[in-house]
């Protein structure tokens, strides 16, 4: 592994294997042709110990010999020095101070960044840089870094966004297993509202048969209500290569009565079938409307467009070098 300083396991991480490299770039570049309003992104972290089943990065794992499954959720890769290699990056003359988005494609507050704690030193230097930030993550680790998210707002614009799927404790815990409740991330965002941050909550992936019932997305919609959040993003289930196995198997394992269903869906698209992205969307925008909440689906909402294509871009052209990503 390019820039491997050591490889880590610890016992308040069991189970997990952290293999510490020194990246050459932290920053990485979103390429030219594509569409997005952003051209950079930051993951200081690669593979994800918040393990969701969905997870549409899993694929982006594989270039480095391990697995799109298991070993995404457990054999990470920690880019230790990244605070000072962006200090560096965003330290050039030649640098634009251009939107950076962190948590497109792996999570920047997953359980690793208690050990690590690089997020803090890189709000610090591109907030220093009068560099924009957007930060989305299911991390409650987040609360630790909003007072110096705070301070960076003073002087440019900071994103937050919270990414909560799943509004039913016992289905959280099997499809997102190494993540915070639900509870605790709404908390998280009723801590950044209360600190004038305006919060999206990404209501997604919303799970065919799984969440998306009327009650189901009343219930949801009403405690993001009640977070303060103030717009909320939504979209069905998209299932890229990568994902689109580990998921399936899990659904045959956990659900076989949805198998069929979720292959009729899947098996030949990454992506739920137009009719039903329409059905959810007549469902859910009134809803939010009626809760105050400005809606947006993953079809007309630029950002997740941007995210999406970034991961579809490097799962398809993986670099040679993981301090590239
Ligand atoms: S938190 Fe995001 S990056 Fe991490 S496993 Fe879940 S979907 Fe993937």
């Amino acid at each position: 592994m390019p820039g491997l300083v050591r490889t880590v396991r610890t016992p308040e991480f069991a189970g997990l294997t952290f293999h510490e490299v020194r990246a050459k770039t932290a920053l990485n570049r979103v390429p030219d042709a594509s569409p997005m309003p952003f051209r950079w992104t930051i993951n200081p972290y690669r593979g994800c110990s918040h393990q969701c089943v969905y997870c549409f990065a899993r694929a982006t794992h594989r270039y480095l010999d391990f697995d799109a499954g298991d070993d995404f959720d457990r054999q990470l890769v920690v880019k230790v020095n990244a605070p000072d290699v962006v200090r560096a990056e965003v330290g050039r003359r030649s640098w634009r101070r251009e939107l950076v988005a962190l948590g497109t494609n792996t999570d920047p507050y997953q359980r690793a960044e208690g050990r690590y704690a690089l997020m803090p030193g890189i709000i610090r230097a591109l907030g220093e840089s009068a560099t924009p930030i957007s930060i989305l993550t299911k991390g409650t680790l987040l609360r630790r870094d909003l007072p110096l998210l705070s301070e960076a707002a003073e002087h440019v614009a900071v994103d937050i966004a919270m990414s909560i799927a799943v509004f039913d404790d016992e289905l959280q815990a099997a499809v997102e297993p190494g993540t915070p409740s639900t509870e605790a991330r709404l908390a998280t965002v009723r801590q950044a509202v209360e600190r004038g941050f305006r919060v999206t909550v990404f209501l997604m992936p919303i799970m065919p048969w799984l969440t998306d019932s009327p009650e189901q997305l009343e219930h949801a919609v009403e405690r993001i209500a009640a977070s303060g959040a103030t717009r909320v993003v939504f979209g069905a289930l998209h299932l890229r290569p990568g994902a689109k196995e580990w998921f399936l198997a899990w659904i045959a394992r956990e659900h076989p009565e949805l198998e069929a269903g979720y292959r009729r869906f899947y098996d030949r698209s990454s992506s739920a079938p137009a009719a039903y992205r329409r059905q959810l969307g007549a469902r859910l925008r009134p809803l939010l409307r009626r809760h105050g909440l400005d809606p947006r689906d993953d079809e007309d909402q630029p950002e997740v467009r941007r995210a999406a294509r970034v991961a579809a871009a490097e799962t398809l052209a993986p670099s040679p070098q993981p301090t590239l990503f």
